[in-house]
Parts: structure tokens; sequence; C-alpha cells
């Protein structure tokens, strides 16, 4: 009396290669795309960091800090190298989707910068992300915020960022990583909790709900619970979209399994199609 449930698991929207400037020797775009299809995977967008080492015309960022960087490896996207990987890994895998994305960090601050790579190529897919906050007129990274200020003031102070990053720009659909701090929460004795910062969840949900955008389950970072995705669709969130943000190409699809139980037991079901993000 056993069904037979074959799970499609969902495209992996966030992956990085050796196009992003953070990533080790053992990074591949093509071994990622190996990886994705042994773990039958419908599709593998690669989101490489678009990011800039100093601000230009149109970038609020000139105003807040002298130096643009939060992370002295910051380098900027080579486009062209690896819109010819893309290409390469599409010809030598026709039975897999490879989508060609960024991952935007704090567009609201590059603009101009960010607009000029995003509107003057073709991507699929744009996610946007906040790693760094505006604090004492320098950009701090998000792990740093913990030794400036108390845990959960740090937590609210990344949160108060990310509603201006979602209000201040409309060059993203995907937000990666809401909670982005939470992978460097100190430890000790109070583990990281979503509750108390529950207000502060849900006001960034309806920002982003209102304009239509899509939410990042990403499995990289501690993973949500099925309350915090509960929150996304109670705030008008339609469309959740899974991402490995992996960097090395074992970690493409990790912990999918587990992430789509999750997301489904919120309320979300598969799209139309296997590439499609998973809707209410
Ligand atoms: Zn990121
Ligand atoms: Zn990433």
């Amino acid at each position: 009396m056993h069904e037979t449930i074959v799970l499609v698991l969902p495209a992996d929207n966030h992956v990085h290669s050796e196009w992003s400037y953070d990533t080790s020797p053992e990074a591949s775009m093509v071994r990622s795309c190996e990886q994705a299809l042994a773990l039958g995977l419908p599709s593998i967008a690669f989101t490489e960091h678009l990011e800039f080492t100093a601000g230009g015309p149109g970038d609020a960022i000139t105003g807040i800090a002298a130096d643009a960087r939060w992370w002295n490896r910051i380098k900027p996207l080579d486009v062209t190298g690896y819109q010819a990987g893309i290409q390469e890994c599409r010809e030598r895998f026709p039975s897999l989707r490879v989508i060609a994305g960024v991952e935007a960090g704090e567009s609201h601050l590059f603009a101009g910068s960010a607009a000029a790579i995003i509107r003057g190529h073709s991507w699929q897919r744009v996610l946007g992300s906040l790693h760094a906050v505006p604090h004492r007129g320098k950009l701090i990274s998000a792990d740093a915020l913990f030794g400036h200020m108390p845990s959960d003031e740090a937590m609210r102070c990344y949160f108060t960022e990310l509603l201006h990053l979602i209000e201040g720009s409309d060059l993203f659909e995907i937000l990666a990583h809401p909670d982005f701090p939470r992978r460097y929460w100190p430890a000790g004795p109070h583990l990281y909790q979503e509750k108390p910062f529950e207000e502060e969840y849900r006001t960034v949900m309806r920002a982003l709900a209102v304009s239509e955008r899509v939410i990042e389950f990403n499995t990289r970072t501690p993973l949500a619970s099925v309350e915090l995705i509960t929150w996304w669709r109670e705030s008008g969130g339609r469309a959740v979209s899974f991402g490995s943000d992996a960097h090395v190409p074992r970690r493409v699809g990790d912990r999918f399994k587990l992430a789509v139980d999750i997301v489904e037991a919120a309320g979300f079901r598969p799209g139309r199609d296997p590439y499609d993000f998973w809707r209410v």
C-alpha cells in the first residue's frame, strides 16, 4: 500500500564558483554542475558576488564611508570571463538548466555601480544581499557587528538596514539569507532565537512581499524554522527560492531535502515547473 513519491528537488538558485572573489581553488563551475546532476537538481544558478571596491556615480556609499570596502578581499566581477564559463557549462551539460545570475551586495548603497552591471547585461537571477551595514562612517561586516554592540542590538541594526535595502533598491528579485548575521551569532549559553525578532522579521517581510519579490531559504545559514517561513506567508509572501550558497561543489544542493520539508510544512508547494520558485 505504499505510494511511490518521486521527489523532485528544487532548483539551487544560489551557487558561487571560481568567479566569486571569496572562493577557494576547489571552487568550480563545471564540478558544481556535475554535483547538481548527481543530485538530480533541475537547474543551478551561478550567483557570483557583485561588489565594488569604491563608490561611483550615483552610489550613496560615497556620502557614508570614506572606504567603500567592508573586506579587503573584495574584487569586481569579471563579467566577460564569467559569461564564457556559463556558456561552456551550457554546452557541456545540456540536460541541466544553467542559469546566469549575480548576488548584488548592498545594492542600495551602490545603486549606480550595481545598475550599470545588472541593467547592462542579461541575468536570469538577481539576488540582493546585505553583508555589511554602515556604522560610524564605515561599512562593518555582519560578523564584526557583534564586536561593536550587544548581540540583540546587532541583529536589530542589521534588520533596520535590510529594510533600507529592500525599500531602496529594486535591482534584485530574491532577498538572499534574510537573517545573515545569525551565522555569526556568538557561541555561548544563549543560542540564536528567531522569536525575539519577530517584529523585525515581519517588517522586512512585508516590505519584500509588497514589492512582489521572493525570499530565499538559505541552507548554509542555520536553517529557518517552519514558523519563520509561516511569518513570510502571513506577511503576504507568495514565493520561496532555495539556495545552498555553496562556495565549493560538494555543497551544491546541500540539505535541500530538509529545506523542502520545512518550506512545505509552512504551506508552500512546487511551482509551475521544476525550475520555478515554490509558491503558496
Ligand atoms: Zn551572501
Ligand atoms: Zn552567496
